[in-house]
């Protein structure tokens, strides 16, 4: 007989197998001994209460073996099968890839960066000389914007399609089981690569085609319909369908279809900066205590505040993280955040940002939003001085309009200025970042102070193009066989929804 019961363990405890079988029993009202196994469901923190408790969702085995779940996929050889072309190896690319696989096609993926291991090199010249690849960064190459990451594995978007079946995949592919029960589960920089390069050889070894160095520089059509796409300038690739999952940022893309006159749309966005405490601030807010106990996780928060009629919210928080230099071209500014899987740097930092709405970029061209968003990183790049050097304040300076004297340490590789944040943000930006962070200090005890700072821009929130893709047959209004997928065509925002819209794309491409 199996019991699923939801469970209060310390943090102390809830590594130990007795103590949790001692509470099972004690909840089941069943002598211990009949327990013969058991599985944790879903954990998460409780810090709402004075003492932080685990909450444990299990289910109890009892007069039963427990047979632990084995998540594979076998995937047949496909080398033979019709191929689909996959323009991006980023989680989209590489989930649609696999999908196409099990779905009997021959996937061939085209990626302009480099793989997880060469790209390395490329990030190491970015954060110790300031010097961007722009085919291989922290947004360009195998793996995509996901493999440098934080690789936070939740989502909002749970309607799309099959999260576990992500998340299995992934631990298929080597990463750690506790991704499939914890509340808020990631895996960490460290080691996504590894999990990358697995999901590759996958693809390979079923006989699909994984092409480093291959920018796609043109997408060829006749008569309405997808024929295949232009390499490199150069080779041509034939194939009747075409999945385009290259990411938000992929300037070169939008603009080719807007010449090509396949219809792109403006698409808010949300804009702002990277704001970094010292870790212990926050754990010491979040969990009521001065020293964090061994036996939690760095301190994660989630905050947001309307201000007037504009939404400002946290995002993409990595408690233990770095702030990552994320620019794609070489006179911009862009920062966003990873951690490794134990998150045990220093400091917690999160992106804190303004929505922006399409009435306030007037005009008519589709490309406008994508445009406001390059200047404001191209003018951080000159308030920084070059060299990737990105411009900082102390948070109250901040909202003080007070130039800070000197900025903390804090974890920007490349380096930091101090600078009036103001001059590299639109007005209505700067001024709800400055009503916003004192509220958040209300909700957050120790969150508004001068301890942390503030370092521009965080811009690639998510697309500021959408590209149109009709509800059913998942292409393009103007184009049969072009499929705009993930969060470069405006339709997934984060590691895991763009995954699943991978799955989606590629499970609408005929056979
Ligand atoms: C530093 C950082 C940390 C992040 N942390 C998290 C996190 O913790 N959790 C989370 O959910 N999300 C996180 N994100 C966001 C997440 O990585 C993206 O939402 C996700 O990767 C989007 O997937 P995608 O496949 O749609 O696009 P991308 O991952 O952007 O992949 C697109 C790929 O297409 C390639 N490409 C572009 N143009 C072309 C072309 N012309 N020809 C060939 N290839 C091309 C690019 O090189 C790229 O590899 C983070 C992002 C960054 C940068």
């Amino acid at each position: 007989m199996q019991k699923d019961i939801e469970i209060k363990l310390a943090p102390r405890e809830v590594v130990q197998d007795e103590v949790l079988k001692k509470t099972l029993s004690a909840a089941l009202e069943i002598e211990q001994t009949r327990i013969k196994g058991y599985k944790i469901l879903k954990r998460s923190i409780d810090a709402r209460g004075r003492n932080v408790i685990y909450r444990l969702q299990v289910r109890a085995f009892i007069d039963e073996n427990f047979v632990p779940d084995v998540y594979r996929i076998e995937y047949a050889n496909v080398k033979d099968r019709k191929p689909v072309l996959i323009v991006g190896a980023g989680p989209a690319g590489l989930f649609a890839a696999l999908q196409c696989i099990e779905n009997g096609l021959k996937p061939i993926v085209l990626e302009r960066g480099k793989d997880v291991k060469q790209r390395r090199r490329d990030l190491a010249a970015i954060n110790k000389q300031g010097l961007v690849n722009t085919e291989s960064n922290y947004c360009y190459g195998e793996g995509g914007a996901g493999t440098y990451s934080d690789g936070k594995l939740y989502t909002r978007s749970n309607k799309r399609g099959d999260i576990n079946k992500v998340l299995e995949t992934f631990v298929q592919h080597g990463a750690d089981e506790d991704i499939l029960i914890d509340a808020r589960p990631h895996i960490g920089t460290n080691k996504l690569p590894h999990i990358i390069t697995a999901i590759r050889e996958t693809i390979l070894n079923a006989g699909g085609e994984v092409r480093f160095d291959q920018k796609v520089t043109d997408i060829l059509i006749e008569f309405g319909k997808v024929k295949g796409v232009v390499v490199n300038e150069e080779e041509q690739l034939l194939s009747d369908s075409v999945i385009l999952a290259t990411g938000h940022s992929a300037r070169d893309i939008y603009e080719l279809l807007d010449r090509k006159k396949i219809l792109v749309e403006a698409k808010p966005f949300a804009l702002g900066v990277r704001i970094e405490h010292p870790q212990s601030i926050i754990d010491a807010s979040q969990y009521h205590c001065d020293i964090r106990s061994e036996f939690l996780p760095p301190a994660y928060y989630s905050l947001v505040a309307q201000v007037g009629s504009r939404g400002v919210f946290s995002f993409c928080m990595c408690p233990g993280g770095i702030i990552a230099p994320c620019a794609t071209y070489e006179n911009e500014i862009v920062v966003n955040g990873w951690s490794p899987s134990k998150r045990n740097n220093p400091f917690a930092n999160s992106g804190t940002v303004v929505q922006i709405t399409l009435d306030d970029v007037k005009g008519e061209d589709p490309l406008r939003m994508m445009r406001f968003q390059a200047e404001i990183e191209q003018q951080a790049f000159k308030l920084g001085g070059g060299n990737l050097v990105a411009p900082g304040q102390r948070m109250v300076d901040f909202v003080q309009g007070k130039l800070s004297s000197d900025l903390p340490k804090n974890s920007y590789l490349p380096g930091t200025k101090s600078v009036m944040l103001k001059d590299t943000l639109p007005d209505f930006v700067a001024l709800s970042l400055k009503n916003a962070l004192p509220e958040f200090g209300k909700k957050m005890k120790g969150y508004y102070t001068n301890e942390a700072i503030l370092v521009g821009v965080e811009s690639r929130t998510s697309s500021p193009v959408r590209i149109p893709r009709d509800k059913e047959t998942f292409q393009h209004p103007q184009v049969t066989g072009l499929f705009p997928c993930a969060e470069g065509a405006g339709y997934a925002g984060g590691i895991v929804s763009a995954a699943i819209d991978g799955i989606n794309c590629a499970n609408a491409v005929q056979m």
